[in-house]
């Protein structure tokens, strides 16, 4: 008997799709099944934030979970940081990461399980802490994701490899976890993910962009000298009140007139200090910037023409070479996040089939940092792929939308996702991009 070839197609094709409907049904029954206990996870985490480089009880928390999964468990790589790998067969190696610091932010967000903590970082100074970049909603989804892959692990084939990363926000966790091995002393990764909670898109939404989502962030500081003296014989100094003042206006042409404006860059003067009294002209002025750029060409431009426009207005001003400024990139660098874009079109397909189209966007990159970009700047060439998870509260959303009400910010003291869809979405999400990746051929 002939079977017509268009037939055979359109069966391949409904299994396929049963397939696929019957893979989401599945990982949606067991991540809804774990919302409770996540909101617990989460209310724990949350109450109890620990700041950059002291992530001791959170990383704990992170290994033992992780353990009770089935998750071989490694701590203290690179701090604090956890590693654990789960073996399932033959297949590719997928590295899923989450952060675990707080900010020395006070907590007012009037949730009623808001942070009361009052710590010491990691300089021994006193500071309030808060999970206000939401890191905490990041561990519990990973977590989650983990969870449902375990339990559906006979749905692929792999290996995963969760980390619990430190000190994100001092830009130094990924670089450290990277230095004590990450990639020798466990399965090299083909590829890594993330997510970051995004506080500008609704719950049941999430944003990927195809190549650099995030700027390359670095502070420089700049000492300017001079000749200090009385402020009413000016002309017996040189003074570095003019002088900063002249290097501040200068340098704002680095970005306007040499970086291609294709290629977006920021230089900013942050903060700008000297002298100490109305009649006196100080010695040196300290000014402090953070530059920001996509491109490691263009950090390289600007470090240099900071350098020669420094020296040229100190020049000017009539100072040898031992009172030239001193320009200083902060070694607490933090590369662009580039997103390779094959593996970020790969893992949107599933995300769309579970969401919609119209639910997972493409965004803008921004020239916020995140030291997650560290991963796929390695010997090893690993692409990565990081993904805005939305967590504004639909209404508040809609509220903000009709009548123009301000959203928090990340980093804002009142800050928080919508936790239940937001982690639902994380997880069924992230568990069915992997489960396609390690299927994929
Ligand atoms: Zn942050
Ligand atoms: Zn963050």
């Amino acid at each position: 008997m002939k079977i017509p070839v268009f037939f055979l197609l359109f069966t391949a094709l409904t299994i396929t799709l049963f397939a696929q409907n019957n893979t989401i049904s599945q990982v949606s029954q067991v991540v809804d099944k774990q919302a409770k206990e996540a909101n617990k996870t989460y209310i724990d985490l949350h109450q109890n934030p620990e700041l950059s480089l002291m992530e001791v009880e959170t990383a704990q928390k992170m290994a033992s979970k992780l353990a009770a999964l089935g998750f071989d468990v490694t701590t203290n790589v690179g701090g604090h940081g956890v590693v654990g790998v789960f073996k399932n067969g033959k297949g590719k190696t997928i590295l899923l990461r989450t952060d675990m610091d707080a900010l020395p932010i006070k907590e007012n967000t009037g949730l009623e399980f808001a942070s009361q903590i009052i710590t010491k970082d990691f300089d021994g100074k006193e500071a309030p802490a808060m999970h206000a970049c939401g890191h905490d909603i990041h561990m519990t989804t990973w977590l989650g994701t983990l969870e449902t892959l375990v339990k559906l692990k006979k749905e692929w084939q792999g290996t995963i490899v969760a980390i619990a990363q430190p000190a994100e926000e001092v830009s130094g966790g990924s670089n450290a976890m990277i230095a004590d091995g990450l990639f020798k002393r466990f399965p090299k990764p083909d590829m890594a993910l993330a997510y970051h909670v995004s506080a500008e898109l609704p719950t049941g939404t999430i944003g990927y962009y195809p190549g650099a989502i995030f700027a390359g962030v670095n502070s420089v500081d700049i000492k300017v000298f001079g000749q200090g003296g009385h402020g009413a014989m000016p002309h017996t100094t040189v003074d570095p009140v003019v002088l900063a003042s002249r290097i501040v206006l200068d340098i704002q042409t680095i970005v306007s007139r040499e970086i291609n404006p294709v290629h977006p860059a920021v230089v900013t003067v942050g903060s700008i200090h000297g002298g100490t009294k109305h009649n006196i002209i100080p010695d040196e002025v300290d000014l402090q910037l953070t530059v920001r750029f996509f491109d490691m060409d263009v950090y390289r431009h600007i470090l240099e023409a900071l350098k020669r426009i420094t020296k040229g207005d100190a020049i000017s001003a009539g100072l040898k070479e031992d009172k030239w400024p001193l320009v200083k990139a902060s070694n607490q660098f933090t590369p662009p996040v580039v997103n390779n874009a094959d593996l970020v079109l790969s893992a949107i397909k599933p995300m769309k089939q579970f969401l919609g189209n119209e639910n997972v966007v493409q965004v803008e990159p921004l020239t916020v940092g995140e030291d997650f970009g560290k991963y796929g700047l390695t010997e090893e060439h690993i692409p990565i792929a990081l993904f805005w998870l939305g967590g504004v509260n639909k209404a508040k959303y809609q509220d903000h939308l009709e009548n123009g009400t301000l959203l928090p910010g990340l980093h804002n003291a009142a800050f928080y996702p919508d936790f239940e869809p937001t982690f639902k979405t994380g997880a069924k999400a992230m568990a069915l991009t992997m489960i396609h990746i390690f299927n994929e051929k």
